[in-house]
């Protein structure tokens, strides 16, 4: 029988907030602005691959606690760099400043996230869980009117762990004043998200819009958010 939530825990990046759009958008902006053609990377898409694949392994160490903000932040623009024969430490340090500045002020929500947080808002009380830096997260928050609809933000840094940690969903509980069973999280991310809330006992709708995961145990699994009205 399904449980009667009433707490709704959202993840940020990747479900609400489409990353990969705004990523892009970005890098865009800052391939002109820093005259990267002139530096020999012939096409913004191939300075964006490249940093993509320093950033995945980059923040994987992150997330385990290995390496610091700062150090992830300026890295991955510093082997991206390297990778295109540049060694400029200054370049990547503004690059990784202006990446952290910008992005966050290009709003690109996935469709039906706005009509479907006025649908939940007045039947839950919505939260959100980030692993995303605080000061950015805070921003995107701001500039695209979704902070309003969450009660509380519980982001990594705040919780002293990331998801899957157990920790901070027990964190989150604490501070949304919410139980285990009266609570459902909502992500993205397989293992940081679905994984991470079934390991405390939450049950959990996994976004899956490219339908990359099948049979993957999650509570419920979605491809649109407009899907969360089915059953909420
Ligand atoms: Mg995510």
């Amino acid at each position: 029988m399904q449980k009667k939530y009433r707490h709704l825990f959202f993840d940020l990046d990747r479900t609400l907030w489409d990353f990969d759009k705004s990523a892009a958008e970005t890098f865009e902006d800052i391939y002109n602005k820093y005259k990267l053609l002139e530096r020999g990377i012939k096409t913004v898409e191939d300075f964006h691959r490249v940093y993509t694949h320093h950033n995945n392994i980059l923040w994987e160490e992150y997330r385990h606690g290995r390496i610091e903000k700062k150090v992830l932040s300026n890295l991955r623009y510093f082997l991206t760099l390297q990778d295109f024969d540049i060694e400029d430490e200054k370049l990547a340090a503004d690059l990784g400043k202006d990446y952290l500045e910008i992005s966050p002020r290009k709003v690109n929500l996935f469709p039906n996230a706005i009509s479907v947080l006025n649908y939940l808002s007045p039947r839950y009380t919505l939260h959100l869980i980030t692993n995303g830096f605080s000061e950015v997260q805070e921003t995107k928050l701001r500039v695209s009117g979704l902070g309003e609809y969450f009660r509380t933000v519980i982001t990594s840094e705040e919780a002293g762990v990331k998801k899957p940690n157990p920790a901070i969903f027990y964190f989150a509980l604490k501070k949304a004043d919410a139980d285990i069973d009266n609570s459902l999280m909502i992500g993205d991310d397989f293992e940081v998200d679905i994984v991470g809330a079934k390991n405390v006992g939450i049950d959990q709708v996994l976004f899956d819009p490219e339908q990359k995961y099948q049979q993957n145990g999650s509570t419920f699994t979605i491809r649109d958010l407009a899907e969360l009205k089915g059953f909420l």
